[in-house]
């Protein structure tokens, strides 16, 4: 209800309808959904206040990114780290968009689902925004090129449907292939798409996670029919993630999934209020896709970074459990939960030991190569 209310109310702007015309809103949804719940004015609130800071804060941080002399040594070497992170992933997903198979299987996942601001980025962000321009153009020139088939499988539109949103938000989008992709996606149902319909029911015991081979596992399957691998039942909140993600790009490009993303979110923040109260009684897996799931919830709601998201949205038992999650991906060191819980927490206002020690953690356990 309170991420509703901060949609509603418009203390998150781009992502409320009517906040702002030149970008496509979360909601409302196309007709097919049946949702216009969201649409009201935007007003001046803390959050624009808040941007204010944000901005300031922007404007400093452009002028003290030349020369590095004046930072201290951690923010020398987490600076650097950044920039041998992105020469990793650019170095790394040219390659792997160049490989058929891997292109073929990872698609638009190579791509940077971050947002990069296209105008007075920082030294820092315009070298992330080089990176995302790249591996954009190559994904771009090895998969729009292609006539999309008539009858694509989902999973083929939902990949395809990533990168040309990531193509969007860079501003070298595709429309006519948006298009085409809109109008195969009116022939599919939510269940298609998320593996259940939000709109009456819970993702099933059934379903089962993508086989370690590639395949998709058949519902119920007890072996992947590829290579009879053991297969291992989805998490409610893996299948939840995806769901969000999925319905995340198809609402913010005005292209109809038969559910819309906040029907997916009020079903998450159901679940959520009911493992705060059972915590002790969930399973690990539960537990480790929940995380997921809530910073997939921070993630969608701040646009991927463009914004910090009001700490007043995440009750503190959900702030609570992105601590605690970052305690034990730090624990085990585990720099990929680590970072997406740093991340996020730091989003919703999260300072102090904790987020200082979490970066420490991360710079230090880079690989020679940028990566981790
Ligand atoms: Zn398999």
């Amino acid at each position: 209800q309170t991420w509703a209310m901060a949609l509603n109310d418009g203390r998150l702007p781009g992502l409320s309808p009517g906040s702002d015309a030149s970008r496509p809103p979360v909601s409302p949804c196309v007709p097919r959904c049946g949702s216009t719940r969201f649409v009201k004015q935007r007003n001046r609130t803390e959050y624009d206040a808040h941007k204010g800071l944000e901005e300031k804060e922007h404007a400093r941080s452009s002028a003290r990114s030349f020369p590095t002399a004046s930072l201290s040594s951690h923010e020398k070497r987490k600076h650097a780290a950044v920039h041998a992170g992105l020469n990793y992933i650019l170095s790394t997903g040219l390659a792997m968009l160049r490989n058929d198979a891997l292109l073929q299987r990872h698609g638009s996942d190579i791509l940077l689902p971050f947002h990069v601001p296209l105008q007075r980025q920082t030294e820092v962000e315009a070298h992330a925004l080089g990176v995302a321009r790249q591996l954009a153009r190559l994904w771009k020139e090895r998969v729009c090129s292609k006539e999309l088939p008539r009858r694509a499988p989902p999973k083929d539109l939902l990949k395809l449907m990533q990168g040309l949103y990531a193509l969007n938000e860079l501003g070298i989008g595709d429309p006519v292939l948006c298009r085409v992709l809109a109008e195969q996606c009116a022939d599919k149902t939510a269940t298609d798409f998320f593996k259940f319909d939000p709109l009456c029911e819970m993702p099933g015991a059934q379903l089962r996670e993508e086989c370690a081979c590639g395949a998709c596992v058949a519902d119920g399957a007890a072996t992947c029919a590829s290579c009879r691998r053991p297969a291992v039942q989805m998490s409610p909140f893996d299948v939840w993630l995806e769901a969000l993600v999925y319905a995340f790009h198809g609402c913010r490009m005005n292209i109809g999934m038969g559910a819309c993303y906040f029907d997916i979110l009020k079903q998450l923040a159901n679940s959520f209020a009911e493992a705060a109260a059972n915590t002790k009684s969930l399973p690990s897996k539960d537990r480790h896709y929940l995380a997921y799931a809530l910073t997939h919830v921070v993630y969608t709601l701040s646009n991927f970074n463009e914004r910090a998201l009001p700490a007043d949205l995440f009750a503190p038992p959900l702030r609570q459990c992105l601590v605690e999650r970052l305690r034990v991906a730090l624990k085990k060191r585990d720099p990929d939960l680590a970072g997406e819980c740093l991340d996020c927490l730091k989003c919703i206002g999260e300072r102090g030991d904790l987020v200082d020690g979490a970066e420490k953690f991360l710079v230090d356990s880079q690989q020679a190569d940028g990566g981790w």
